[in-house]
């Protein structure tokens, strides 16, 4: 290979001259689907002699690895290039492959095997794969190229979009298919004034029919984005309220400031076309079943590739034909490709639009059933066979819970059921009887991205995967477009029911209740006592798993101090001293420090009572203190020192809120735009002591640069230009999460009334200790179900749960001051119950001028001195 080694190459760079028995596979292409190839390939080589030895070269023009371009739009919601990556970690390095950015491969010549790229004049090849996708498709228009018109389609075009879109007003796509609507979000979201404009008569003519685009439409327009059907753009030109004006065929017109293009795609095929590879009528580079071009040495996967006169659109396909081709060249065996379903079930601005197998009746004779509900927003149509037998398509606008269903009887043409219309017509008149999975045969596809069948799901849950999470994380389904998440789960469940593993998510034996229904069992018999629910619900008398959760879920009903004497017994060891255990057996202690923001008085009054007690003491990760090495018998006497001081608990003990981690905010720092001290004040003052099924850690963030880390909390709250962006269900810790996007510029109101329901959202609806982030990866429907609920009131609960939590907000209590205040209970702080004398035990050695518990052998020679 000649040419210059520049320092945007990943990986390990490959020999200048490799030997002559090691095959030199070069990649031209790392978008999705290259790197799946990757992954295949070193997945088929696995457990094969690893002979002849593999030097793989990819090339890339664009200046990053692999992204994940079907989540591109999330880079909005400020996820990072980097959270967009698909490359595993290391992945390259570990392979010894080399990926060279920034660099496009412009010539093939294929008499020698040697490709030409920008920066690399002589690149030999064995074996080539191109996997160069397509690039969006600009209609000759008059105009087109001047500023601030733009593609959707990389990173890059983003940037650039997100940038011009601060200095407009108005935004226009040109395109109402998917993209184009996803786009239109973009730029709604982007707080433009948004306009699609499409030359057919309807929305998405693809993928729906007359009907379901007008049902799309009205949707969308009542969003308040502007559609405009059948019409034809002639030119662009200066415009005089707007940037430009767009000037259509029937002589009307649009002034716009930013114009997004996206209408429709091509298949990068010009390297192929110049290099003498056979190209498709309509472009794409002809393949046969085994992904092979006209030249037995080169292979083109993905959309750049055009099998059967198709060329797929869509990722799943793409990596379907990866596999296939990864599998020959690494000498396996591959049943070949044999073409893909082009389903399609996507949330557009909000609305759920699903087109499965042939919607529009293409099909001689077909026949169809269709259900529309112009209040609720619904339409819904199964294209069925002329016998009615089995279904070839359908369309599901406003409501595509069926899709998963649908999508399987038209695969595998499964019979359907002697009245069709039941599939989609709602459960109140008959209907709603979906498809169960059992009927499913175990080559049925559940998830066309990663092309997982059944039977591979089946596999997995008898491998051990339990859950939605685990099983997603093992198999990969459900983790590119998630259309099939709710599929997934249900085979989940069948399959565990089948192999006799009880589904159930019971508390406990004593308990034959899941918590979430345990709790509403106690919330509507209004039970007080552990000995009540248990003698009406439950059986025995309880163990270490039921009793802590059922004290949980009576302090989020009804927050009565949990030491009271019919509670305290239930509490696990950090509740019942109100403090943390530490090794040694002492505890430490955690004032409140709402927002991390502290007077120096109060500062001072920690001081004092550290140097009093002899603490250690540590500032904690949430912006507070942490007095270590208290013994039993002195938290009371600690704690009325911190009272008196005008601090309460921090409930650093309970599972339970616990802090909301602030920056300066607008109020000190120069790139601040809201007051971020002063909402997370408000927020934790809110909701100090809320107990909940897991530990509950939030924070606040005055701008996007996110000083306060709110991205990995269970809320994470960042100010924008406009308000407040919300952020759930992250996590740090031993499995990080990055949280996701709920809602978006909301007023302070918003995020607190929106706080209020999602927290009281997953405090009724969690199992024990359940982490925000594992209940919704174990959620149906994920985010997107979550806002809903809590945004959108889609199940009708939002006014009851800001109710529930008005009543515990009002509830609130100091702990701490109820212990010191009430004889009884500090009858329980002493080492010895019957005996004042406190505990020996506790050795404690000096460094760095505070005290830390004694290691085995320091106590040994402390004993020897005491006795000598
Ligand atoms: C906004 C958006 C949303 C989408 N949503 C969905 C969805 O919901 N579901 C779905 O299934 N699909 C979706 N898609 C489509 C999906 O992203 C594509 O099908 C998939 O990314 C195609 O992967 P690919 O690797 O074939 O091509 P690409 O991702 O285009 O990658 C090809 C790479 O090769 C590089 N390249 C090209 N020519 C050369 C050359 N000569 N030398 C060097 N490098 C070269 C390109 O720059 C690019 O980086 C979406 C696409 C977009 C843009
Ligand atoms: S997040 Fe923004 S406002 Fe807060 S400290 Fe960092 S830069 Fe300043």
């Amino acid at each position: 290979m000649s040419g210059p080694t520049g320092n945007l190459d990943v990986g390990v760079t490959a020999p200048a001259q490799p030997r002559a028995e090691v095959l030199r596979l070069v990649v031209v292409g790392h978008g999705m689907v290259g790197q799946r190839f990757l992954e295949q390939f070193v997945a088929s080589r696995r457990g094969e002699a690893a002979e002849p030895a593999v030097d793989v070269t990819v090339f890339c023009d664009e200046s990053r690895p692999a992204y994940d371009r079907v989540r591109l739009t999330s880079f909005f919601e400020k996820k990072s290039a980097d959270e967009l990556s698909v490359v595993p970690e290391g992945f390259l390095e570990n392979h010894a492959m080399t990926l060279r950015l920034n660099d496009r491969v412009v010539a093939i010549d294929r008499k020698h095997k040697v490709l030409r790229s920008v920066r690399y004049r002589e690149v030999p090849y064995d074996r080539l794969v191109l996997a160069t996708g397509s690039t969006p498709f600009v209609p000759p228009i008059t105009g087109r190229d001047r500023p601030d018109c733009y593609v959707y389609r990389t990173i890059e075009d983003l940037e650039s979009i997100r940038l011009a879109a601060r200095r407009a007003r108005v935004g226009t796509v040109v395109g109402g298919g998917l993209l184009g609507l996803e786009a239109a979000k973009a730029l709604k979201d982007l707080g433009l004034e948004t306009h699609v404009v499409e030359f057919a008569p309807r929305l998405m003519a693809v993928q729906l029919d007359d009907a379901g685009g007008r049902l799309l439409r009205g949707k969308i327009e009542a969003l308040g984005v502007r559609v405009h059907t059948a019409k034809n753009t002639r030119a662009i030109v200066a415009g005089t309220t707007s940037r430009h004006r767009m000037e259509f065929a029937d002589g009307g017109s649009l002034e716009t400031d930013i114009i997004v293009f996206s209408a429709g795609i091509r298949p990068q095929d010009e390297l192929a076309r110049r290099a003498g590879l056979e190209v498709g009528a309509r472009g794409g580079i002809v393949v046969d079943n085994f992904c092979r071009t006209s030249d037995p040495d080169i292979y083109a996967i993905g959309e750049c590739a055009v099998w059967n006169g198709s060329i797929f659109g869509l990722v799943g396909p793409g990596y379907q034909m990866a596999e296939v081709a990864a599998r020959q060249l690494a000498g396996g065996e591959s049943p070949g490709f044999a073409g893909a379903d082009m389903s399609t079930k996507l949330k557009l601005l909000g609305v759920d639009v699903a087109s499965i197998g042939d919607a529009h009746g293409a099909a001689p004779d077909s026949r169809n059933y269709v259900y529309t509900d112009e209040i609720a927003g619904t339409y819904k149509k199964l294209v069925v066979s002329p016998d009615g037998k089995k279904l070839l398509g359908a369309i599901l606008v406003g409501d595509a819970a069926d899709y998963g269903g649908l999508q399987q009887l038209a695969l595998n043409a499964l019979p359907l059921p002697s009245h069709p219309e039941d599939l989609i017509l709602p459960a109140r008149t008959g209907g709603g009887k979906g498809l169960g999975v059992d009927m499913l045969p175990a080559s049925a596809l559940i998830c066309s991205c990663n092309n997982v069948s059944k039977g591979a799901l089946c596999e997995a849950v008898a491998a051990g995967c339990s859950t939605l999470g685990a099983l997603k994380k093992s198999t990969a389904a459900a983790t590119t477009c998630g259309g099939c998440g709710p599929l997934v789960k249900q085979i989940l469940d069948a399959e565990q029911k089948r192999r006799g593993i009880l589904v159930n998510n019971w508390l406990c034996e004593h308990f034959e209740h899941s918590r979430q229904e345990l709790f509403h069992l106690v919330r509507i018999g209004a039970l007080k006592s552990f000995d009540e629910i248990i003698g009406r619900h439950g059986k025995g008398l309880g163990c270490d798993v039921c009793k802590p959760a059922v004290a949980s879920i009576l302090a989020a009903c009804w927050n009565e101090m949990v030491l009271k004497p019919r509670h305290a017994s239930l509490q696990d060891t950090n509740d019942h001293f109100l403090a943390n255990m530490q090794k040694d057996g002492t505890y430490s202690v955690v004032p409140r420090i709402p927002g991390g923001e502290i007077t120096p008085e109060k500062l001072i009054a920690i001081g004092r009572v550290a140097q009093r007690f002899g603490l250690y003491t540590k500032i904690t990760g949430g912006q507070r203190i942490d007095l270590f090495g208290a013994r039993v018998d002195q938290l009371p006497l600690i704690w009325k020192e911190l009272v008196d001081a005008g601090l309460e608990s921090g409930h650093a003990y309970g599972k339970a809120v616990r802090t909301v981690k602030s920056c300066v905010g607008s109020t000190w720092c120069r790139y601040g735009v809201q007051d971020s001290v002063s909402m997370a004040i408000r927020i934790e003052e809110r909701y100090r002591g809320v107990r909940s099924p897991h530990k509950l850690k939030l924070a606040v963030s005055g701008c996007t640069r996110e000083c306060a880390e709110a991205q990995s909390k269970d809320v994470g709250v960042i100010a924008t230009e406009k308000g407040w962006n919300l952020y759930v269900c992250g996590n740090g810790g031993m499995k990080p999460r990055h949280a996701d996007l709920l809602a978006r510029d909301i007023d302070d109101a918003t995020l607190i009334r929106t706080i209020d329901r999602f927290l009281m959202f997953y405090i009724r609806t969690a199992d024990r200790l359940q982490r925000t982030s594992v209940w919704l990866e174990n959620l149906e429907g994920g985010i997107d179900y979550v806002r809903n609920v809590v945004c959108e009131d889609s199940l009708g609960l939002s006014a009851e749960l800001e109710a529930d939590m008005e009543r515990l907000v009002e509830s609130y209590a100091c702990e701490w001051k109820k212990a010191i205040e009430d004889p009884e209970i500090l009858k329980r702080f002493r080492h010895f119950v019957n005996s004042k004398r406190p505990d020996d035990n506790v050795v404690f050695v000096t460094e760095r001028g505070q005290i830390r518990p004694a290691r085995p052998s320091e106590r040994v020679r402390k004993a020897e001195e005491v006795a000598a």
